[in-house]
């Protein structure tokens, strides 16, 4: 049966993420804030540039958006059809994800938290991680559908929980970040060759997406380009922390690193790259790691 998919926030991730739908042979619908994009994107891929009345008419609606309270938003101003799914990849909040659920429950809709792993290459790719929380018949019906850019598509559990392992995954990328960099720090101050220090510590037990990609790429390059908005990442170490005060839980380390990417104002942290964090410690040491 032909079914409509429509795709909401054509991001740095939305925008390659929507551009897979089409090889599933249904209609797709993309509708962006700024609307020369959404334009842009039919005239690129095979989609269709539509207003957000009509995008939240079609069986299954994905969002991709800064934060739960940009889709708490617009649900609330554009409600979707009763027996539609709404599938959620924003980087968002557990609560957030568990009160969409019941309020669009009410009116026939199911919602899944839908948060994604991989950046901008990986959605270009179609090899995202998507790590989904919700109602399992809804995750069995919407599985196909979001096939069309995932490597790896993982149910975790009730509403909320896809949410909660991004909020986890992401403090653990930031962490590992930090730690690679104070380590970097101590070798250059002792005067190793960073290039050759990473070589090693990329063929050996200390290793992390973060040794074998970020550090070389944008920090030791000097280039920090920007994928992924450091204050994105900043929302996602805090609703990691709010999680750990809402369970009550002794977890030293993870309000660490809140303290140290925030250690960059919010002014400027949505215009710089996660791995700009780096600059932080690279200041407060007068040590640059290059
Ligand atoms: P971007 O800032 O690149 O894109 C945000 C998108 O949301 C744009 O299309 C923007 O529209 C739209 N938007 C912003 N605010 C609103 C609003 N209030 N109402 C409607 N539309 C709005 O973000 P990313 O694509 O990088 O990130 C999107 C989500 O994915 C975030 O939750 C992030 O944490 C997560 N994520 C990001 C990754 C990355 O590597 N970038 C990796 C994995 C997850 P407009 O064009 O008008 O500005």
């Amino acid at each position: 049966m032909n079914q409509t998919i429509a795709f909401i926030g054509l991001g740095a991730m939305g925008w390659h993420m929507a551009s897979h739908l089409p090889k599933l042979g249904h209609e797709v619908w993309v509708w962006n804030r700024t609307q020369s994009k959404a334009d842009h994107h039919s005239i690129s891929f095979q989609t269709q540039s539509m207003d957000i009345e009509k995008a939240v008419q079609a069986d299954f609606i994905f969002s991709c958006l800064p934060t739960s309270a940009d889709v708490e938003q617009l649900i609330a101003e554009h409600p979707p059809k009763s027996g539609s799914i709404w599938i959620d990849c924003t980087s968002g909040v557990p609560k957030s994800a568990q009160q969409l659920n019941q309020a669009l429950k009410k009116i026939g809709v199911e919602y899944l938290d839908a948060p994604v792993s991989g950046q901008t290459i990986g959605a270009e790719k179609g090899t995202l991680t998507v790590m989904i929380g919700g109602d399992v018949a809804a995750f069995d019906k919407a599985k196909p559908i979001i096939a069309a850019f995932a490597g790896l598509i993982e149910y975790v559990g009730e509403s909320g929980s896809g949410f909660a392992v991004k909020a986890i995954n992401n403090t653990l990328m930031a962490t590992h970040l930090w730690a690679l960099a104070e380590g970097l720090t101590v070798l250059k101050s002792k005067g190793v060759d960073l290039s050759a220090a990473l070589n090693c510590i990329n063929h050996s037990s200390g290793k992390s997406s973060m040794s074998e990609n970020i550090m070389a790429q944008r920090v030791l390059s000097r280039s920090f380009d920007k994928t992924f908005a450091l204050d994105l990442l900043q929302k996602d170490i805090g609703i990691a922390v709010d999680l750990i005060q809402q369970e009550s839980l002794q977890l030293p380390s993870i309000h660490l690193i809140q303290q140290q990417f925030t250690l960059i104002e919010k002014e400027s942290a949505s215009q710089l790259d996660f791995s700009a964090a780096v600059q932080g410690l690279e200041k407060i040491n007068q040590i640059e790691l290059r």
